[in-house]
């Protein structure tokens, strides 16, 4: 072979050299990713809201020993809880034997994900078709919500005080529903609109019958079948409608995309597609050093408020009352710990490229994305990692073999978007954003790459066995 010139060297010595998961990555590696995806989808479709995720993440920590916490409780080292915030959020941690005071390792994703909420009063006909009125939450383009088959999800509390979990349109068996649109033919206005406007949150209406009421004397037969049918599968009428909570989703299950089956298509991805493999590291542990701490967040889509939301303060409140119990000083905890928030980064798409910046975007296949910062308009809303921590989990992740990439979201001044780091530094905690790169983020049916969601799963592992 050819002796390398001075320059040559010098490029191997200077220049950083990209990996992806077929070069950077052993065969077994790829193997287990194949695999680790298999229940990642199963999860995926039985926890399409951030309720049903709590539910299945308190099953997954119940079955590796989990405890429900109470506050002011005893606690030691070894010891693994799971605090159950309104089911709504889920905090899981194991209490690990070095000092408290030398800080918490804490990863952070949101279950609730981009979908079509019901309104207070949902239920009208017309012209012999019963709907739903709806309220999108999170962000979404109205237009790719039309047309498919959605599956509602939700929880109503009933007038005699009970509460009633429903699910329809996931069974085969299951009827779907539907939001109409215009045909092309008579869709000449619609077109000329901006995508932006061509469908109206208000004209998002879900279809839920075309059948009216045997009964000649009643009035709103459409209406009266369709309440009659929901009160016969669950008790509920009008009234408990006003105070539910009930999300159309995509009637959708994850499958793989393409021949070599290296992508997975989904609902709902983001975030779930953190938060599972996060959670699952957490639950692995078994007597780990540090604490251990791991959340599943709700409400990120809509600006992470309310109680369930990570600007409410129940991770600080377990904390400082962990702090207490285990005689440790709250603000050497907090200033001690280290934060990943996981969410999911734009993956670089060659359709859009004028979207991204292409040096500084994160690609489908080169493993977790490390996000030194968010926001939007010159760095506007972000927690901007500082230089230490990155290197350190830079050289973590490399001193590991976990393949990971830099990834920027989009080009200067493209949009932008935030996620729940800035909430968590907010409390003196070193925070900073991983995840898994997405292709059609916030569509009814988004995709990755199974060896980034393995990647992810890896970069917790080590971030939570890190010695320092
Ligand atoms: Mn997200
Ligand atoms: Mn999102």
């Amino acid at each position: 072979m050819e002796e390398k010139t001075k320059g040559q060297q010098l490029k191997e010595t200077l220049f950083y050299e990209q990996k992806d998961a077929f070069n950077g990555l052993t065969d077994e590696i790829r193997e287990e990713a194949m695999k680790f995806c298999v229940p990642y989808a199963v999860f995926l479709d039985r926890a399409k809201t951030e309720r049903e995720a709590v539910a299945e993440g308190i099953k997954m920590a119940e079955a590796r020993g989990f405890v429900p916490y109470t506050f002011g409780q005893p606690v030691k080292a070894g010891d693994k809880f799971y605090f159950n915030n309104r089911g709504k959020s889920l905090h899981v941690f194991v209490i690990g034997s070095e000092p408290l005071e030398n800080g918490i390792r804490i990863s952070a994703a949101h279950v609730d994900s981009p979908r079509i909420d019901l309104k207070q009063h949902p239920v009208f006909e017309d012209t012999g078709v019963c709907y739903l009125k709806t309220h999108y939450y999170g962000g979404i383009k109205k237009w790719q919500w039309v047309t498919i088959p959605l599956a509602l999800h939700g929880t109503v509390c009933k007038a005699d005080g009970t509460t009633v979990d429903i699910c329809i349109g996931e069974d085969e068996s299951d009827p779907i529903f539907y939001i109409t649109d215009i045909l092309p033919h008579l869709g000449r206005e619609q077109s000329a609109k901006p995508m932006g406007t061509a469908i109206d949150g208000e004209s998002l209406n879900i279809v839920v019958g075309a059948a009216p009421f045997a009964d000649e004397k009643a009035d709103q037969k459409y209406k009266l079948n369709f309440l009659s049918a929901l009160y016969e599968k669950y008790g509920i009428t009008e009234r408990d409608l006003m105070s539910a909570e009930i999300s159309a989703v995509p009637a959708m299950k994850a499958r793989d995309i393409g021949l070599d089956r290296t992508l997975m298509g989904a609902y709902g991805h983001d975030d779930r597609v953190c938060a599972y493999p996060m959670l699952l590291a957490a639950l692995e542990e078994e007597n780990p050093v540090h604490t251990i701490y791991a959340i599943f967040a709700d409400k990120e889509e809509t600006g992470s408020d309310g109680p369930t939301g990570m600007q409410g303060s129940l991770m600080t409140d377990i904390f400082e009352d962990l702090a207490n119990t285990m005689g440790a000083n709250i603000h050497t905890v907090r200033a001690n710990s280290k934060c990943l928030s996981a969410d999911v980064n734009a993956a670089y798409d060659p359709k859009f490229a004028g979207q991204f910046e292409a040096k500084n975007a994160s690609y489908i296949n080169q493993g977790v994305v490390i996000t030194k910062f968010t926001g939007s308009g010159g760095k506007g809303g972000t927690n901007d990692a500082s230089a230490e921590f990155v290197g350190y989990i830079h050289n973590l992740l490399s001193d590991n073999g976990v393949l990971f990439q830099t990834g920027e979201l989009g080009r200067v001044d493209a949009g932008g978007g935030g996620t729940v780091a800035k909430y968590i530094s907010a409390h003196n905690i070193d925070t900073i954003d991983i995840g898994v790169p997405v292709l059609s983020m916030h569509a009814p049916y988004e995709v990755v790459s199974k060896y980034d969601v393995y990647e992810t799963y890896r970069c917790v592992k080590v971030f939570n066995n890190a010695k320092n």
